[in-house]
């Protein structure tokens, strides 16, 4: 207790930090960003990215495993958390969910990214959508038509890829998900990954977004989907 006022508030860890320790095994851990807090920028701004990882996505990392020690949970594998996810509470959904899909959705973008699909993503979204454009105006109306907090996908399913959205953290490799298939390419439309510089215009943040897409991740998740 003496040595507390000479500590700096920097050196205390923060309550959610000891938490882990203290309930259990930590089962899942938070990867840094692939990239800087500014890598993004002009497009998503640094403030964001770093309270959207550092904070919400921490948080649901934190919430996974306190629910896990919580409910007895010992399933190592994300995936198979999410395959099962309605014999779970809503906590376990909400923050498996959480943890999954912000993941993915960070190598989903880089710097100096965006422009035309490559490779394999090409071919296949000209096959299934006739031309890009036809595809991005498909997703953005997908993602803008999202009512509150959610995600927009693009998903392989028997071959096929579709455009969805799910509500909150849900995602399509939840056995409770109206979408299924594997994910290929992901946009976060919660208020928090766009609010701090583009308040309610959630179109324009989608719009920006597509100058950030990771077409390398795209075609890694395609081969996945093989
Ligand atoms: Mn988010």
């Amino acid at each position: 207790m003496a040595t507390l006022g000479t500590i700096a508030l920097s050196q205390i860890k923060p309550f959610s930090a000891f938490a882990n320790s203290l309930d259990g095994e930590v089962l899942f851990t938070l990867d840094a960003l692939p990239y800087e807090f500014k890598a993004l920028e002009p497009h998503i701004d640094a403030l964001t990215m770093e309270i959207h990882h550092d904070r919400h996505h921490k948080g649901y990392v934190d919430n996974l495993n306190k629910l896990c020690a919580k409910e007895g949970i010992q399933e190592k594998s994300l995936e198979v958390i999410l395959s099962k996810v309605g014999s779970y509470s809503v906590g376990v959904k909400n923050n498996a969910g959480g943890h999954y899909n912000h993941t993915l959705f960070w190598k989903m973008m880089k710097a100096n990214g965006g422009g035309l699909p490559t490779g394999a993503a090409n071919d296949a979204i000209n096959a299934n959508f006739g031309t890009f454009e036809q595809f991005k105006t498909k997703f953005i109306e997908t993602a803008k038509g999202r009512f509150g907090s959610g995600w927009a996908w693009l998903v392989a399913n028997d071959g096929k890829l579709n455009i969805g959205s799910t509500a909150n953290q849900e995602n399509p490799l939840m056995d409770v998900s109206e979408l299924k298939g594997t994910p290929i390419l992901c946009l976060d439309v919660w208020e928090h990954a766009y609010y701090l510089k583009y308040q309610n215009k959630r179109a324009d943040y989608i719009d920006a977004w597509f100058n950030t897409i990771n077409w390398d991740t795209v075609n890694a998740q395609l081969k996945l989907a093989k």
